[in-house]
């Protein structure tokens, strides 16, 4: 993990990025020529090596921003898939993130791919998703947005060192001098996690601490102490009165940035079980609403104009009755996938309800929007998902309304719906717009 590395800013247009070259080691022909086939679909460009032989030649020539090696190598060589990495790496090769792959999921095995520096373990057979969600944090094709930290210290001085190496960090900091102003701050900056000073003038660190875990909206937001306070019972103290951790000043800067990062980290996995459906990732349904509802009053606010999109997959009842459930899951997961990633980080995605889906486009008209997600359309049409001893194809319809001409959230998800139905009867696999 790298702390210097500034988030970018999010680019405006559909991110239909090149591929991203990766190197898979893996002796088992078929298995590898099925996970080359998956890895394309999302945009990994993946040259297959079924020895280590040559692999220093592969690097310098495919460049490859992450390598996917099988544990278990069936080769004469009799070497695993770590062994490999270590004599690369002493060879003086300069590795990208390395992920295993293993038909084991024995812990000695698992232990040696930690020590020897994987990045991730996946046990085969595995969903494709959550190892394309790993690949694309580690090569950086999506971006994780940056932490969002309100720093409270009365000494301006102190806050501004704290904030710096935070931002150093590329994490986005909020200080606030005053205590009594906090309960303002975190509403207007949203936070993920307060900074607290102990002692302070016009209130202490802990009587604030107690203060927030009154409000059900700061009830679970991380607040990590940072003090001079050398007594462990008053540190103890603090942490009963509601601080998740106590830090000591001075702190070294990587400490600091650590222990954040490790906080906001937990912190937004476990938001993410709460606003978040579990089979796709995606928002739901509640959370998709309320944000349909603050994009519309500040389309209004900014008279901008704000597009609705609802999409159904095409007969998908007649996929799970012919390839089963789990099959129908994994293409709910791989076109929510497909979405997440084919999308602007600004539109809002969710899982509206069983293989139904909503996209919200913030500050976009309908045509721009119908462009975006006929290139989707077209994409998915063309992945292959499987099933035991098939391979078949999905399509999806869409309903596409704008506000204006709608003047409120209800009548925009009607709208989109009424487009929707218009796209199913006029034979699906298409989109229709509020022209
Ligand atoms: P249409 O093209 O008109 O949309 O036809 P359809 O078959 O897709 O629509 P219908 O509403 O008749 O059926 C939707 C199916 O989606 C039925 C339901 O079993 C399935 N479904 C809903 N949620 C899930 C889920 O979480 N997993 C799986 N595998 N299937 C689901
Ligand atoms: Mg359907
Ligand atoms: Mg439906």
């Amino acid at each position: 993990m790298q702390f210097n590395e500034t988030p970018t800013t999010p680019q405006a247009g559909t991110t239909e990025l090149p591929p991203t070259p990766v190197l898979l080691l893996e002796d088992d022909s078929s298995f590898a020529n099925d996970l080359k086939a998956q890895l394309v679909a999302y945009g990994y460009d993946t040259m297959v090596m079924n020895s280590a032989c040559g692999l220093a030649e592969a690097l310098s020539r495919h460049r490859p921003a992450a390598l996917l090696v099988d544990v278990v190598l069936d080769t004469s060589e009799h070497i695993t898939g770590p062994e490999i990495v270590r004599a690369a790496r002493k060879a003086g090769l300069d590795l990208p993130p390395v992920f295993f792959i293993s038909a084991s999921n024995d812990v000695l095995y698992r232990l040696d791919a930690v020590r020897t520096g994987g990045a991730g373990y996946f046990v085969k057979p595995f969903e494709i998703g959550p190892l394309i969600e790993a690949l694309d944090e580690a090569t950086h094709r999506t971006q994780a947005e940056p932490y969002r930290v309100l720093v409270v210290d009365d000494s301006e001085a102190t806050a501004e060192i704290h904030a710096g190496i935070l931002r150093n960090a590329g994490m986005q900091v909020t200080i606030c001098n005053n205590p009594l102003e906090v309960p303002a701050q975190i509403h207007e900056r949203n936070p993920e996690l307060v900074l607290l000073d102990m002692y302070m003038p016009a209130c202490n660190g802990d009587e604030l601490a107690l203060l927030l875990r009154q409000s059900p909206a700061t009830i679970g937001l991380p607040i990590v102490f940072l003090s001079v306070e050398e007594n462990m019972d008053r540190q103890l103290l603090a942490l009963h009165f509601g601080g998740d951790d106590f830090l000591k000043k001075p702190i070294e800067p990587h400490q600091l940035v650590w222990s954040v990062m490790a906080r906001i980290d937990r912190y937004r996995k476990m938001r993410a079980l709460m606003v978040r459906d579990g089979l796709t990732g995606l928002y739901n349904h509640s959370t998709l609403m309320e944000q349909l509802g603050r994009e519309c009053s500040r389309a209004k606010r900014q008279e901008q104009t704000v597009s609705f999109a609802m999409l159904d997959l095409d007969h998908f009842k007649s996929v799970n009755d012919t390839h089963g459930h789990a099959a129908g899951d994994r293409v709910l997961k791989s076109f929510s996938r497909l979405l997440t990633q084919r999308l602007r980080k600004t539109d809002v995605i969710g899982r509206y309800g069983g293989e139904e889906f909503a996209v919200i486009f913030p500050d976009t008209d309908p045509a721009t929007a119908e462009d975006i997600v006929n290139g989707i359309r077209e994409t998915f049409g063309l992945l292959t998902h499987f099933a035991p001893g098939v391979a078949f194809r999905v399509t999806f319809s869409g309903g596409i309304a704008a506000l204006p001409p709608c003047t409120s959230p209800t009548e925009l998800s009607a709208r989109a719906d009424q487009l929707l139905y218009e796209a199913k009867a006029g034979g699906r696999n298409r989109i229709v717009i509020d022209a």
